[in-house]
């Protein structure tokens, strides 16, 4: 398991981080998420990401909840909506995300799907962004592998550092050609929602191999992705108990005969599918 991921630019990153999609809504309690949030950051897991869309800017409150007093531990992913995308509108709503943040500067501001607006736009807006210290590096997001190859035609585009698109047990599909395409051009992966949003933990397979080895679905899941070479986790979890449990996987080793068990019962990829967004 790989413990830390190098980004392109040669930032070193924990291989594992916080999501906080549907943090900051009105049925959930921003405290305890908060809470959830500061609890990953004491465990290591340093990464947090975020976006402009979740919770119409609240999930970037909490998040500036959690790190207050300890911005520099800290590395933050945030995302503009692709609609705002434009060359103006990419500075305006990365403005607004460092106030709802509280903070100076994005470490890694995302695109967060391709949009309406050229892409050369946006990557001008970014590098802008970049000079005048708001970001300190950027990246996409939901990129197939034609979108991530017209990027790298777009002048500064093969300054990406990331793409962070859905990647977990039962969404292999871009083991087919992105995985490769993004290690071969040196591109970090980001994978969201390892848990399939809760619904992978059904799985009767997963759950019967987490018993096995004592641990939870949820572990053997995130263990999953953990190793997987350049790939960043970010499973959300809005209580400290699953916080704790998920950064437990860090240590989890999976054996051969786990992993085979595991692409038994979910398949790899036999040809290219579009890519899968939720
Ligand atoms: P996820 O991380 O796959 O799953 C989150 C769900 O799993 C929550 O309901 C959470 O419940 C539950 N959970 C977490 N740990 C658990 C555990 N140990 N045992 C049982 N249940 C557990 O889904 P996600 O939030 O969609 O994805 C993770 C992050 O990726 C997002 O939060 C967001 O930051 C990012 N994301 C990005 C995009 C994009 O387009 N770029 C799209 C989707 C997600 P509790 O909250 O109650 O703990």
């Amino acid at each position: 398991m790989n413990s830390t991921v190098i980004l392109p630019n040669g930032r070193e990153v924990p291989s594992l981080g916080l999501g906080t999609w549907h943090m900051g809504e009105r049925i959930g309690d921003p405290t305890t998420e908060a809470l959830a949030l500061k609890r990953g950051l004491d465990l290591g897991a340093t990464v947090i990401d975020t976006a402009e869309m979740y919770a119409r800017g609240g999930a970037e409150r909490v998040v500036a909840e959690a790190i207050k007093g300890r911005r520099e531990e800290v590395f933050i992913v945030s995302k503009v909506l692709p609609h705002n995308a434009s060359r103006h509108g990419t500075i305006r709503a990365c403005e607004n995300s460092l106030q709802r943040l509280g903070i100076d500067a994005i470490d890694l501001y995302l695109l967060h799907w391709p949009g309406p607006h050229p892409l050369g736009d946006t990557i001008e807006a970014f590098h802008d962004l970049k000079k005048i210290g708001k970001i300190k590096a950027w990246g996409v997001s939901n990129f197939d592998t034609s979108d991530m190859e017209e990027l790298w035609r777009v002048p500064g585009g093969a300054d990406c550092q990331t793409n962070q698109i859905l990647y977990n047990l039962m969404r292999r599909g871009v083991e087919w050609d992105l995985l490769p395409w993004c290690y071969k051009n040196g591109v970090s992966v980001m994978a969201y929602s390892p848990l399939e949003q809760g619904r992978l933990l059904n799985n009767k397979k997963l759950n019967s191999l987490a018993k096995q080895r004592n641990l939870s679905p949820a572990q053997i899941a995130i263990a999953w992705t953990l190793c997987k070479k350049g790939v960043i986790s970010i499973p959300k979890a809005s209580s400290i108990r699953h916080v704790e449990e998920n950064i437990a996987a860090w240590s989890i080793k999976l054996e051969k005969s786990d992993l085979d068990l595991l692409n038994e019962e979910f398949k790899p990829p036999l040809k290219k599918g579009m890519l899968d967004i939720l």
